[in-house]
């Protein structure tokens, strides 16, 4: 741990004044204190000016935007397919944007297990009791559409800490069933904020003969990514989280050339050979790249503004993005030691197991979340104790950071929650 961490404000803003990322004017935060970015990024004027271009386009070329757009709408989700493959260290053709995170999911793995039918190999799917649940959902649904039991097939490795993965344990399940046709993990754990090891997962599921896919839901725009070189096979993230592209944003998905070709699990016309797609015929020709992966028309307003954010990313670097996030998680991790003895640190300090963000435990971390809110500090909660704290670098300073911190000193020595009422439903 960097033991040169001082406590106070002045040093916070000495770290600010050396850090080498600060676009804070670039974004619209409704709050001070914006530390959510993790669940839904702010509003950059970027990813404005470029929403206020297509409707431009739109007001002024009606149909011919799918043509004579700029870029031309038609090719929107290649084109920013291409943009974002070296965000994730892909090869041009195996990016696309399109449909929302949880439908990628359904489309791939679906797509995966026809893989594995017409193998004749075994389709069971290994997952985690930490995952998102959408992913179980999707994974359930499409392995009942295949007649095939979903407590039988989706193999689920428990956490022994109710925070964390072991790999040991990923590799004790595909020792245990010899039938497994895919191993899908998340990179980073939407609750405590573990980083799994991409590479030396998907080398694993290969030496058991089994595809590797990950949800990047919690590290695309945090960190880079190498998805073609450790030869991952399938992946799919959201654009709205780290990348800030609007709430429901269109999402991304990643396959791996050798599977371009292959027939998707949820094929639609916007997949079809684009060469060929308006001759109209009654039988589909899956474009040969991750293009195929796409169904429905692409939503070009849900699109356009990650056009505008990929302009900062590429201004950043995402190399230099994720340098200053580790070293402002670090920074936040050092005030929850210092300042916040009695709440608990649900997250890796080890940097190469750390996504983004930190969770801070509490038992009253509901309540605590919502005076957070109450005090303009924008953070999250997620069942049963954990408050999310992200420091966000294209946006959130150490300052910041040290500020967020002593709000929260304030409302535990205060007892500040106490006002607030116990959970109800709704989100948090
Ligand atoms: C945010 C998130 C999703 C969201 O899926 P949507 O289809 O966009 O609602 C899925 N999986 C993970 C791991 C996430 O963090």
């Amino acid at each position: 741990m960097d033991d040169e961490i001082e406590l106070g404000c002045e040093y916070a803003q000495q770290r600010d004044d050396a850090a080498s990322v600060n676009l804070r004017d670039r974004f619209y935060l409704p709050d001070d204190l914006y530390l959510d970015g993790n669940s839904l990024g702010p509003l950059s004027t970027d990813a404005e000016r470029n929403l206020q271009h297509v409707v431009d386009e739109w007001r002024e070329r009606g149909i011919q935007g799918w043509t004579d757009g700029e870029p031309p709408w038609f090719h929107y989700g290649e084109h920013l397919g291409k943009r974002l493959a070296p965000i994730v260290g892909a090869r041009e053709d195996e990016v696309v944007v399109a449909n929302s995170t949880t439908v990628n999911i359904h489309t791939l793995v679906g797509t995966f297990l026809d893989q594995r039918a017409e193998l004749g190999r075994g389709q069971k799917v290994i997952v985690n009791d930490l995952d998102f649940p959408t992913d179980h959902y999707a994974i359930r649904a499409q392995l009942r559409i295949r007649g095939l039991d979903p407590d039988e097939h989706l193999v689920i490795v428990e956490s022994h800490d109710g925070r964390t993965l072991r790999e040991d344990d990923i590799a004790a399940a595909l020792d245990e069933h010899d039938d497994v046709g895919i191993v899908f993990m998340p990179s980073v754990f939407y609750r405590s904020g573990q980083l799994l090891d991409i590479k030396s997962i998907t080398d694993l599921a290969h030496e058991h003969d089994a595809f590797a896919g990950f949800d990047l839901a919690h590290s695309v725009g945090a960190m880079p990514h190498s998805l073609a070189e450790n030869d991952v096979d399938f992946a799919v993230w959201c654009h709205y989280k780290y990348l800030n592209a609007g709430p429901g944003a269109i999402a991304g998905l990643y396959v791996h050339r050798d599977y371009h070709g292959e027939l998707p699990a949820l094929a639609g016309w916007w997949g079809h050979e684009k060469d060929t797609q308006f001759e109209m015929q009654l039988t589909y020709t899956p474009a040969h790249s991750a293009g195929a992966w796409q169904i429905g028309t692409v939503p070009i307003l849900s699109a356009a503004p990650l056009a505008g954010v990929l302009d900062i990313i590429d201004e950043v670097g995402i190399k230099t993005l994720r340098e200053q996030s580790v070293a402002l998680t670090e920074y936040l991790i050092s005030l929850v030691d210092e300042r916040l003895p009695e709440c608990t640190l649900g997250t890796p300090r080890d940097p190469a197991q750390r996504g983004g963000h930190v969770a801070i435990e509490h038992p009253e971390g509901y309540r605590i979340n919502e005076a957070l809110k109450a005090h303009g500090v924008i953070v999250d909660f997620r069942s049963p104790n954990v408050i999310r704290m992200c420091p966000s670098p294209l946006y959130v300073s150490f300052e910041d950071v040290w500020d967020a911190v002593e709000h929260l000193r304030e409302i535990l020595d205060e007892r500040v929650y106490e006002q607030f009422e116990e959970r109800g439903g709704g989100v948090t």
